[in-house]
């Protein structure tokens, strides 16, 4: 039987106040164990918690970017369970009554544009850690509750996205729009940006959902995929052999390649929910939302427009550029520099993502700034190099973050310009294929292109291709 993948994201983002959510500590990330604590985080009986209104700040920005509909009212639940990492014994969040709802981000699914549906938008703190192994021994597990209480938004998308690849753009998406309103950092590696993935599978074109297990542990946009892949097929198995996929919550493991079970998955009836009496409601009023609505950036939707109005880059280039403010930037750099827009998309979106892509890595980490690439074109354009050695000294530059014209001369990549080195190459090349010359002068003129193709042979890449039409026509047409 077909069946059909149906997914829907949890994405915990890290905001970025200076101060916890109900208390006036630090959320510097780093610090000392526990050294960011107070009576509050703590959880000491008897304390009372205070509502940050950065926090509410920020998170109406994400909102309002991701078209939601603000709740005028809007309250703080109790989630109770146990964890060591958890000193109160609850989590506080938000439940029945959250900060937004129905919203959207639209994704580019297989080149064409698709709503991905935002269930909610809720506010709630983060819990602690638990450090395994400090020292070297095992049989200890330390607590450290810097982390308690820092602030985090939750969004939940529909069950609207279909393939990993679309999870892989909902989240770059997601994570672009926070970046670009400066409210999370967004670093994947230290969790400042987590995404849980919701997946069950159902026989195609029927409607209804199957029962969904839940993945956690994914760091990367990659694993995040690769994970999903994964358990898609292993539900697939489950079902083509007549057996039920269980509700529970999977750990990907990324060194292994697997979902391994974690524990069956909490109903909400479990974690005894209830209003927080110890926190007033929360009241969003009109002015409170346009002037927020004002404060928003250039988000990426109005970026993309601009940069096809003024740059006269087709949309789905600038499409790819704006998905992240820093790729954005590192564009808008480059072109300043090297004001020839298309050849800088074309060079970002061929050879640059695609040599980042096969890193995992981020265009911060990207060792060729737009200084090196900028200057690398000008040497395409002075001659100095063809657009093939170029690629040569692209991969270069990414390996040493070295400049073009040292690379160049390191390995000797000059491009043959000489018009005497040239001739001779030609000459050899058509003393080599006497036949398909003898064929080119009975009018066989697509031959033409198989000559110059063996000069750039033989000359490895560097012949100059406008020389080497050149001689090559006064040699056969003489
Ligand atoms: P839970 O209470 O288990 O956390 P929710 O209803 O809150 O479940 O949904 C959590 C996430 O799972 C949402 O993103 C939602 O879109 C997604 N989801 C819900 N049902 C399914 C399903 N059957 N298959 C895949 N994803 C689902
Ligand atoms: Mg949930
Ligand atoms: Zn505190």
């Amino acid at each position: 039987m077909e069946f059909e993948a149906i997914i829907g994201l949890e994405v915990h983002a890290q905001l970025l106040t200076k101060s916890k959510i109900f208390c006036s500590c630090s959320t510097a990330f780093g610090a000392e164990p526990n050294s960011h604590t107070c009576p509050v985080c703590l959880g000491m009986p008897g304390v009372l918690p205070v509502l940050n209104k950065k926090v509410v700040d920020l998170a109406l920005k994400v909102a309002l970017a991701i078209h939601c509909k603000i709740a005028r009212y809007s309250r703080f639940a109790r989630k109770n369970y146990f964890y060591p990492d958890l000193p109160k014994g609850y989590q506080i969040s938000q439940y029945e009554l959250a900060l937004a709802e129905h919203g959207y981000i639209e994704i580019i699914a297989g080149g064409k544009p698709k709503i991905i549906g935002i269930t909610r938008v809720h506010m709630e703190e983060d819990a602690g850690k638990l450090l395994h192994d400090e020292g070297g021994d095992v049989s200890y597990s330390y607590v450290d509750l810097n982390r308690t209480g820092v602030p985090l938004i939750e969004i939940v998308s529909e069950p609207d996205v279909r393939t990993p690849e679309e999870a892989s753009e909902y989240l770059k998406n997601l994570r672009g729009i926070l970046q670009y309103l400066d409210v999370c950092d967004g670093n994947m590696e230290e969790g400042s940006f987590r995404c849980d993935a919701n997946v069950s599978l159902r026989p195609m074109g029927q409607d209804g959902f199957g029962t969904k297990t839940e993945l956690k542990n994914m760091n990367s946009f990659k694993n995040v995929q690769k994970a999903l892949e994964y358990e898609i097929k292993r539900q697939t198995n489950i079902l083509d052999g007549g057996d039920k996929v269980i509700q529970e919550t999977r750990l990907w493991d990324a060194a292994k390649g697997v979902t391994l079970s974690m524990r069956g998955k909490e109903d909400a009836h479990d974690y005894r929910y209830f209003p927080d009496p110890d926190l007033v409601p929360l009241a969003v009023d009109d002015k409170w939302i346009e002037e927020t609505k004002k404060s928003l950036p250039e988000l990426p939707d109005e970026k993309r427009g601009r940069f096809v109005k003024e740059y006269q880059i087709p949309e789905y280039d600038a499409q790819v550029i704006t998905t992240s403010k820093s790729l954005a930037n590192y564009y808008e750099e480059c072109v300043r520099l090297y004001p020839n827009p298309k050849v800088i998309s074309n060079w970002v979106m061929v050879e640059l993502l695609r040599r980042l892509k096969t890193d995992d890595r981020e265009i911060e980490e990207c060792p060729v700034s737009p200084k090196l690439l900028a200057r690398m074109l000008e040497m395409i354009d002075e001659g100095t190099i063809s657009g093939k050695i170029a690629k040569t000294v692209f991969e270069d530059m990414y390996l040493t973050g070295e400049a073009p014209e040292k690379i160049v001369e390191k390995k000797g990549l000059l491009q043959v310009t000489d018009q005497e080195e040239l001739v001779e190459a030609v000459e050899k090349v058509l003393a080599e294929n006497p036949k398909e010359v003898e064929n080119y002068k009975k009018g066989k003129a697509k031959l033409f292109g198989f000559f110059v193709g063996q000069v750039m042979k033989e000359t490895k890449g560097k012949a100059n291709p406008n020389l080497v039409n050149e001689i090559l026509r006064k040699m056969l047409d003489s």
